[in-house]
């Protein structure tokens, strides 16, 4: 899958994407991440890529010209169009799996109080939010969506298990996990998971997966 991102500050990105997991799967080439600068697309001497709201009000507004510029640059029919944007729709695990189908995903991030409409109304497929709160950029929600769907695409997790039976896959929270040693300061590992019976190791992890979830997300249940 082929994803270009559209940020003021590309070097944000690149730790995130050389690291770990979706470091692996960019440099094997199962995802192609490309960062493009906006200011190359910016106004003028100084490549300005924001102005004065019309209306008045605080803050600066990113122009529609080096948006348009950007997006259009790397476009084609393929593309799925993302605005991150705390105006979005939230972002979850089915839609982290959802936007892993795409071939192609343009991801734009906004910066100062947002994107000028006529971007969103043209140009724009889609708008997420990854949370009910703001932040200054659009930059660490690009990152969390393409770490979050990195993890359908094939290829790119060790052990594809996983995602079947994280958190939210089967829309309840995991069971808690233990590894050596088997007592530590005082503390003992539940004595099922010593056992080797793999049925009732089975049905402890179910029973506490169930009581992580009523007590911590019972609308996931839907018992709130
Ligand atoms: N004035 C905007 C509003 O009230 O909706 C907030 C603008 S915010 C300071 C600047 C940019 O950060 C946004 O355009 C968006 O790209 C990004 N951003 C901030 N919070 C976000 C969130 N929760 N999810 C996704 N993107 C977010």
């Amino acid at each position: 899958m082929r994803i270009d991102v559209i940020t003021l500050f590309p070097t944000m990105f690149v730790d995130p994407l050389s690291t770990s997991l979706l470091g692996k799967a960019i440099a094997d080439g199962v995802i192609e991440v490309t960062l493009n600068d906006l200011r190359e697309h910016g106004l003028g001497r100084h490549r300005s890529v924001d102005d004065t709201p019309f209306g008045g009000g605080a803050g600066m507004v990113m122009r529609p010209e080096p948006l348009f510029a950007a997006i259009e640059a790397v476009t084609t029919e393929d593309s799925h169009v993302v605005l991150m944007s705390p105006r979005g729709s939230l972002f979850d695990h089915r839609g982290a799996e959802r936007l892993a189908t795409r071939e192609h995903l343009v991801l734009v991030c906004g910066r100062y109080e947002g994107v000028d409409q006529r971007v969103i109304d043209e140009l724009v497929d889609e708008e997420i939010s990854i949370g009910d709160y703001v932040l200054a950029g659009g930059e660490l929600p690009a990152l969390v969506v393409i770490e979050a769907l990195s993890r359908f695409v094939p290829g790119v997790l060790g052990n594809p298990e996983s995602l079947t039976t994280e958190s939210h896959a089967v829309g309840t929270l995991e069971h808690p996990q233990y590894t050596r040693p088997a007592e530590f300061r005082g503390s003992k590992v539940p004595d099922v998971l010593l056992s080797g019976h793999h049925e009732e190791v089975e049905r402890w992890r179910e029973e506490e997966s169930r009581r992580l979830t009523r007590e911590r997300r019972p609308d996931l249940l839907g018992d709130d």
